[in-house]
């Protein structure tokens, strides 16, 4: 067993030792699965779990009394777009009015309303607003969100947005891993030349983002309505030569065969797949890309029908889920809600929820071997929740059941 009780010498005496844990719920490396930890104490030293076991007063400089909380890994959401400058929720109630997503994106609504507006807005106001928002993810329980640009979409704003997120890392203690997402739509000025568009994201904002080091991986929003199977390969090609790393949105309403693409170029995450074909599924089984599922989204635009979480468990697939918080699709931060809804909607149990948005959600980030589990070694991302029973987290719904929130060993949050 990974987790177990270890001692500690003097030498390696503890900033932070934490106490009266109800239990401890973790994914175990040494025997690959979740597991409970009952009268076991954390011993951090400064940003790491030391050890996990029974230690005293003298093992560390301070103590923190959990008073019976269960204690898990930070959550990761893996999937976010939360640097835009306006709300839309003119648009959520077009929808519930009848309208669909994809008639309010041809009206000229959607990403390209979102495009428009951030592109009017100075990068300070940028930063101003998307910093009172990213904040909050952390009351819910992120310590870690990976997050796009993508309603710039022209070199100067895309640069713009990912320099915002880059300022978000350094001013929050919650960690942002930045996604380029220049290939999110077809922005209005070209329409009519979308060749040209592609051309535009391979050879100026790839390239720009590279050299300035701003982002660590490349995203596009693959669909016959916005781009196709071609463009985003010659996409992923131009992103792949100057380093970056691969995640797709992909098989959302429609599959284009997209997912087999992302596998094949070994993509970290392929993202939606709610209409993923049997041959995308065969894809993912033999390949390492997590399949990040966002229901969310399908519960937020109104739909009954989810992405087949149940089947891609059970086939071994590695199934992450995410907020996809955004201003037209999903606007929530709280993966516990997400949590409850991969229950009900997706049938995966709340076990299987809480290790989707931990160990699942670091593997899509690339990150499994720092974040995601509470074992020696690992970044002490931790929470304590107000709970009874594990299940509660995802069963007693639409609360958030955060207590206190450590980051890198710090205690950054308390309810
Ligand atoms: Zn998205």
């Amino acid at each position: 067993m990974a987790a177990d009780i270890r001692t500690v010498s003097a030498r390696e005496k503890g900033s932070l030792r934490i106490t009266g844990i109800g239990a401890i719920v973790t994914w175990n490396s040494g025997s690959g699965s979740m597991e409970i930890l009952r009268d076991r104490d954390i011993l951090i030293g400064a940003d790491k779990i030391l050890g996990i076991g029974r230690f005293e007063d003298k093992d560390a400089e301070l103590s923190f009394d959990a008073g019976g909380r269960i204690l898990t890994a930070g959550l990761i959401d893996p999937h976010t777009h939360p640097v835009f400058a306006e709300t839309r929720e003119q648009e959520f109630e077009m929808r519930i009015r009848g309208l669909s997503y994809l008639e309010i994106a041809a009206a000229g609504g959607g990403i390209r309303n979102s495009v428009r507006k951030l592109r009017q807005m100075s990068e300070d106001e940028l930063f101003e607003r998307s910093l009172k928002r990213v904040r909050r993810f952390v009351d819910y329980g992120s310590t870690t969100i990976e997050a796009k640009s993508g309603y710039g979409l022209s070199v100067e704003d895309e640069l713009k947005s990912l320099r915002v997120i880059r300022r978000l890392n350094e001013e929050l203690e919650l960690d942002l891993v930045p996604t380029f997402m220049g290939a999110h739509e077809i922005p209005d000025e070209y329409r009519d030349q979308r060749d040209a568009y592609v051309d535009l994201v391979c050879s100026e904002m790839i390239p720009a983002v590279a050299e300035q080091g701003l982002a660590e991986y490349c995203d596009v929003f693959a669909e016959p309505s916005v781009f196709l199977r071609d463009e985003t390969e010659k996409i992923f090609r131009a992103a792949q030569d100057r380093g970056l790393k691969l995640r797709v949105h992909a098989d959302e309403f429609e599959s284009i065969g997209v997912t087999e693409l992302a596998v094949s170029m070994g993509a970290s995450s392929a993202d939606h797949l709610l209409a993923v074909t049997d041959s995308g599924i065969e894809a993912l089984k033999r390949g390492s890309t997590t399949a990040t599922l966002l229901p969310g989204t399908a519960f937020f635009l109104g739909h009954s029908h989810y992405a087949p979480a149940r089947r891609l468990w059970d086939e071994g697939i590695s199934v992450a889920l995410a907020s996809d918080f955004n201003p037209g699709s999903s606007m929530t931060q709280n993966l516990q809600l997400i949590m409850t809804l991969a229950c009900t909607q997706m049938k995966l149990t709340p076990m299987e929820a809480l290790q989707a948005v931990t160990v699942n959600a670091a593997r899509a980030l690339d990150r499994s071997h720092l974040i995601g589990s509470v074992e020696p070694g690992m970044q002490a991302d931790l929470l304590l929740w107000d709970v009874d029973d594990i299940r509660q987290i995802a069963y007693w719904y639409g609360m958030n059941h955060v207590y206190a929130v450590f980051k890198k060993g710090k205690l950054i949050h308390r309810a």
